[in-house]
């Protein structure tokens, strides 16, 4: 819910609340010296939004607002705090809004027949304007975390952006240089230009895990949702993930399905989830191991299945393996570059395309990750 339509729905409550003919709810400025009218409620034409009074011109308002407690105008039109107050309203009754200690604004409601608000009206209003404070306060909260989250992702956006072709362009001057392209090497340059080449390829994939995290977290950059088939990105992430597979002696076998399986998702989305669980499969495997991925559809689910033989996962990492930057103990004393981030990405894709991810494991005798997506049935043709 936003803030306007929670501030529409205090205003809306207090009026009905007190049977009154109107109500407005103004909030403070960020400075506390000016309240601006930002909700209002009832069939007169009585202010404007976004009208903002000093509070010192507002004596109903600074009274509530400084003692914390209602404030009530039992006749208007002689009361001479009713400073502002619309000639039409015979009574007034000022309730403020604070929550923790912080004033936020004050809820007004107005009579203008022959209705005078009293005490009891102000006891039965206290309650709605406190949940009405902490709703304001946590609306704002969350909006500020909203705010920050955004310009998180697109401060990680620019950076890694900027970082990754000076990245890709030193890593391909070293490999090219390792490869004697600038003159014969001796024994002494080989080993240090070879640990900055390991130490390039892992800011790449940094850079590129970022990224990706990054893009799946600005829905504005993500490509338009449709009917994608999982055969083929499933198909297309073992064939890129084959030479690497092969070069280090690891079986990884495809078992297909015939029948086509469709999801509603993205195709760089689908690849992403696909390319990042067969390579950790393939990675996580020693030489002489085995990866098998297979496909099926079981009733209204499609599931992709990735079975190793690999170094498995200690039971008491699996509780962590979808948060940033977590890496098992037995991965990380791996030679193999990783940065845990590729679970963060597959988890969030996969939620976003209304799916589900389980894992079996067991340290020393390999991992099965499941993926199960709700099956999209393509719509007939006539
Ligand atoms: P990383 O870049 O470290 O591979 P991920 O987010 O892809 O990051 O995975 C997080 C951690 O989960 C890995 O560091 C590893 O500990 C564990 N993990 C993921 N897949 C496997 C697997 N197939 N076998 C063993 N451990 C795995």
């Amino acid at each position: 819910m936003t803030l306007d339509e929670i501030l529409a729905r205090i205003v809306e409550g207090a009026k009905r609340t007190l049977q009154a003919d109107a109500a407005t709810l103004r909030l403070l400025d960020e400075e506390g010296t000016r309240l601006n009218v930002e909700a209002t409620a009832g069939a007169l034409p009585l202010f404007r939004r976004c009208r903002a009074v000093g509070v010192e011109r507002s004596p109903l308002d600074e009274e509530a607002l400084s003692g914390g407690r209602p404030t009530i105008a039992t006749d208007a039109r002689i009361d001479p705090r009713a400073l502002g107050v619309p000639k039409s309203c015979r009574s007034v009754l000022c309730v403020p809004l604070i929550h923790q200690g912080t004033p936020l604004g004050t809820l007004h409601v107005y009579a203008t027949g022959s209705k005078r608000f009293g005490e009891e009206d102000a006891a039965l209003l206290v309650p709605l304007a406190e949940l009405g404070a902490a709703a304001i306060a946590a609306t704002r909260a969350l909006t500020s975390l909203r705010n920050l989250e955004a310009s998180r992702t697109r401060f990680i956006q620019v950076a890694t952006h900027e970082l990754r072709s000076p990245v890709a362009v030193a890593q391909s001057l070293v490999r090219g240089v390792l490869k004697g392209y600038a003159g014969e090497l001796t024994e002494r340059q080989v080993e240090p230009l070879q640990r900055i080449s390991r130490r390039l390829e892992f800011l790449e994939r940094l850079v590129n895990d970022l990224l990706d995290l990054a893009a799946g977290r600005a829905p504005e950059l993500a490509e338009e949702e449709r009917a994608v088939a999982v055969n083929s990105s499933v198909g297309r992430a073992v064939l890129l993930i084959q030479p690497r597979a092969e070069e280090k002696e690891v079986a990884l076998t495809l078992r297909p399905c015939c029948e086509e399986l469709v999801v509603w998702g993205t195709e760089e989305g689908l690849d992403r989830i696909f390319v990042n669980l067969v390579d950790n499969a393939v990675k996580y495997t020693p030489p002489s191991g085995s990866v098998t991925v297979s496909l099926r559809r079981a009733k209204e689910e499609i599931w992709v299945r990735i079975t190793d033989t690999g170094i498995g996962i200690p039971e008491e990492a699996l509780p962590h393996l979808f948060e940033e930057f977590y890496r098992a103990p037995n991965a990380k004393a791996l030679d193999a570059a990783g940065t845990g981030l590729g679970l963060t990405i597959v988890k969030e894709l996969v939620d976003r395309y209304g799916g589900h991810i389980e894992v079996e494991s067991e340290a020393g005798r390999g991992s099965t990750f499941s993926v199960a997506f709700p099956v999209y049935n393509l719509p007939e043709v006539a």
